[in-house]
């Protein structure tokens, strides 16, 4: 029996050493055969999945936040690092919430790794303090270098250039020519459908830019905004970790808020919508909407098997702007 069971063994070990390497040795040592990418937010995640729709079969598509925690507080776990150092492709941003990548590329192995930075793919805009923004405290290394935006993703048409910067990276992977065809039409058909959104998008700004998005929270949507022409103002900026708005800051934004007569006071997702209400509360009209635009910086696995998808929740997006644009 013993016997037996060392020549089982080896066997195995044998296979495993003659297929080791490439993506076509079949459902004998799943993932170690399959290209690892590895995502820090869900956009680059849901990118890299639709892109490889279809080679399920070859690429391992992880992404690190799948508990849903905000991906400001996301600390890697030792399982993360090992994993991001062994990858055949990192996607991140480079902002300020994932700013541990380049410490954890330091133990990468994976002398053919490939590594997207989304920051120097998209034309990156300074982080900005509006009118009326509770600005964040400067941080104690004070450096006159110029801090981007990390939020990149929240702009369809960087996700375009975001989508074929990370499909040039997989076809480079992929030596296969019927999978690189495969992911060449994912992209093209991707591609078509980001530009459908955008133009969604564009129609409804049309009707409804006039006004400012009066957010009662953080705001991560510079891009986004930049893309289609609305101003903004806002309790805190991106990435602040603040919750609780000052009497200034909420008297601000209910004067705003009745100055132009918006119909909508904006929050983020996950958050409270205390300071929401309180600004409704202050301004004379008090009959503003208070609704939620999805900044996708907190998306957990259960919505992602719920469907859940980066088009998905950009149209949601699109359907809040809609109902303003029904209102007025
Ligand atoms: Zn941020």
């Amino acid at each position: 029996m013993k016997l037996k069971w060392t020549a089982l063994m080896f066997t195995a070990l044998f296979c495993t050493a003659l297929t080791g390497c490439g993506a076509s040795a079949g459902a004998l040592q799943e993932n170690a055969d399959k290209f690892n990418v590895v995502c820090t937010n869900f956009a680059e995640y849901d990118w890299a999945r639709q892109l490889t729709k279809g080679l399920e079969n070859q690429f391992e598509i992880t992404y690190l936040l799948e508990n849903g925690v905000d991906l400001h507080n996301y600390q890697p776990s030792a399982a993360d690092i090992a994993k991001i150092s062994t990858c055949d492709l990192l996607i991140y941003v480079g902002g300020e919430s994932d700013h541990w990548v380049p410490d954890a590329l330091q133990s990468a192995v994976n002398p053919d790794m490939q590594v997207i930075r989304l920051l120097d793919v998209v034309q990156a805009l300074e982080e900005e303090t509006v009118e009326g923004m509770e600005a964040e405290e400067e941080e104690e290394e004070e450096s006159d270098a110029p801090e981007y935006d990390e939020h990149v993703w929240l702009s369809l048409r960087n996700a375009a250039q975001c989508c074929s910067k990370i499909s040039e990276a997989l076809r480079t992977l992929e030596k296969d020519p019927t999978a690189t065809q495969k992911l060449q039409l994912n992209e093209e058909s991707y591609q078509e459908q980001l530009t459908a959104l955008d133009s969604e998008f564009l129609e409804v700004s049309t009707q409804t830019q006039e006004k400012p998005l009066i957010f009662a929270d953080r705001f991560p949507f510079r891009y986004f905004v930049e893309d289609y022409g609305y101003t903004y103002y806002a309790a805190f900026p991106g990435c602040s970790a603040e919750t609780e708005a000052s009497f200034e800051t909420v008297a601000f934004l209910a004067q705003k808020a009745d100055e132009t007569g918006v119909s909508m006071i904006f929050t983020i997702e996950g958050g409270s919508s205390a300071v929401a209400e309180a600004v409704r509360d202050s301004t004379a009209a008090k009959n503003q909407h208070i609704v939620s635009l999805n900044s996708l910086q907190s998306v957990t696995s259960d919505q992602i098997s719920e469907g859940a998808t980066y088009l998905s929740l950009m149209t949601d997006n699109l359907n809040v702007l809609k109902g303003d644009a029904a209102a007025t």
